[in-house]
């Protein structure tokens, strides 16, 4: 697939998706970024950061103010590693909307790195996606974490980093984008299910954590199923 990629890049040179350079080695091409605006993603997983949905803190202690203000999770931890704004939300955006798949290359590698953050992890502990909406395939052509988990697969072929495990399946629901933050939480309430032997131990990853209303569903639905323990692992918050 790497060379593949390779290829496509070099036929169809593309320039970095922050700062517009042309991209020339093949690193820059793998992660369609620039040697420049690579480091500017750097990931700091010993700040201090809110226990519950792991964002960094800035003057609170132990949990953020949303968290404080929120009934408990059913997920048991999370992290969140970068905010949705300014280059982080052009990195998403040139991701997801612009359908820049190199970078998925640079997003799954930074989801790897930050596995280092869960302490517990043991040879049954899966990586989930967040399953998308019915009808978002149809409609958008692509799902963006549908292709962060087969960038994460194939990547577990080469570092036997975590087993991809696609067990979630996803009801008709509004969009959460469209909902207010009292109304995302109803939303997803038994829109999402378990469909297969739910494992013992999962990381379920997401783009962006906003109340994290999305990850208590898919937490709930896996412990229900039997899951001891459910991780959120999301790249951006708001
Ligand atoms: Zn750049
Ligand atoms: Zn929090």
């Amino acid at each position: 697939m790497r060379c593949t990629s390779l290829l496509r890049e070099y036929l169809f040179p593309a320039n970095c998706a922050i700062c517009g350079r042309m991209l020339f080695d093949k690193d820059e091409c793998w992660y369609g970024l620039c040697h420049v605006c690579i480091p500017r993603f750097g990931l700091d997983l010993d700040v201090p950061r809110c226990s519950v949905c792991g964002r960094p803190l800035i003057s609170e202690q132990g949990r953020c103010v949303d968290c404080r203000n929120t009934d408990d999770h059913a997920f048991d931890r999370a992290l969140a590693l970068f905010p949705y704004t300014g280059q982080y939300r052009k990195l998403l955006s040139a991701f997801k909307f612009a359908k820049r798949r190199a970078l998925g290359n640079f997003l799954g590698a930074k989801l790897l790195e930050s596995l280092a953050y869960f302490p517990d992890l043991d040879a049954d502990t899966v990586l989930i996606p967040v399953p998308p909406r019915p009808g978002k395939l149809r409609k958008t052509g692509w799902d963006q974490l549908a292709c962060l988990a087969a960038i994460l697969e194939r990547t577990k072929i080469r570092s036997k980093s975590l087993p991809v495990y696609r067990c979630l399946k996803r009801l008709p629901s509004q969009s959460q984008k469209e909902l207010s933050r009292d109304n995302r939480k109803t939303n997803l309430q038994g829109r999402i299910l378990c469909a297969k032997k739910a494992p013992h131990r999962a990381i379920v990853f997401d783009d962006v954590i906003t109340t994290g209303s999305t990850l208590d569903a898919c937490a709930l639905a896996l412990k229900e199923a039997g899951a001891e323990k459910v991780y959120g692992l999301c790249l951006f918050y708001t």
